[in-house]
């Protein structure tokens, strides 16, 4: 059973008079333990196809079944609930508190599921260690560096147990050895059987990937 399916989706942007047909007619399947890298220039649909896959957009046609639940139709009451149960979000530029620490960074995507704080701080404390940084989750994120703060962010999309892990270029900040040590830490969430979507420009990036959907003009040129 695949963890995304998705048929004959398209999503228009209409401006007034204007309408960008920014994805057209796309059909894939994404399954459990898969890491997929989603690559194709500027323009070419991959944010829209993100957004779609993130349950933060709806399409204007066609269908997607996120691990068999139809949310191609759901309101988007409905849609930021998947969001918090199903889905961890790693972005380009970590998106993390300043004013919090790691630990309370972590703690954050637990606070709307009714768990006790004792069960939420431990459940933090274990998406850190996972990454590494259990030593510096009283830390402030300026005083950790751009890779610590990207390890933060991932326990932090981590730490709900998400079926589904989606990716916009997670290494396009970081230095080059930085990189290497953050994509290391995605191949070991992926080997723990964690289905992983990254969005990449990098070669870097696509080579640790086994599933390569390449978009052009909107439509998947290359899923292989
Ligand atoms: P990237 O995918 O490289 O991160 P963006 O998603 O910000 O870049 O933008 C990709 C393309 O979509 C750009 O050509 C941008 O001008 C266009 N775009 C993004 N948001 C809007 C918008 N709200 N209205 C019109 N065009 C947009
Ligand atoms: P990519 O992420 O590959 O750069 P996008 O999905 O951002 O591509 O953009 C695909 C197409 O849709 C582009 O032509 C872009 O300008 C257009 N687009 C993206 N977002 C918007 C938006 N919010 N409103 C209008 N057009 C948009």
């Amino acid at each position: 059973m695949p963890v995304v399916a998705v048929r004959n989706l398209s999503r228009i942007y209409r401006m007034g008079q204007n309408r960008v047909q920014a994805l057209q007619d796309v059909s894939l399947d994404i399954y459990p333990g898969e890491l997929v890298a989603i690559v194709g220039p500027s323009g070419s649909g991959k944010t829209t196809f993100m957004n779609l896959i993130g349950c933060m957009d709806r399409p204007s046609s066609g269908e997607y079944w996120l691990n068999s639940i139809k949310v191609s139709q759901m309101q988007p009451n409905q849609l930021a609930e998947i969001r918090n149960q199903q889905l961890g979000f790693i972005f380009q530029n970590f998106n993390l508190l300043m004013r919090e620490t790691a630990l309370s960074n972590v703690m954050l995507p637990l606070i709307y599921r009714g768990l006790p704080e004792r069960e939420q701080r431990q459940r933090a404390m274990r998406a850190l260690h996972l990454v590494g940084l259990k030593e510096r989750m009283q830390h402030l994120p300026v005083q950790l560096s751009g890779g610590q703060q990207q390890r933060v962010a991932i326990a932090r999309a981590l730490v709900g147990q998400p079926s589904l892990l989606l990716a916009d270029e997670p290494t396009g900040n970081l230095d080059s050895h930085t990189s290497q040590e953050i994509l290391d830490l995605l191949k070991t969430l992926n080997a723990k059987g964690i289905t992983i979507i990254v969005v990449t420009h990098s070669a870097e990036v696509a080579a640790i990937a086994g599933h390569h959907i390449e978009f052009r003009d909107g439509q998947v040129v290359r899923n292989v």
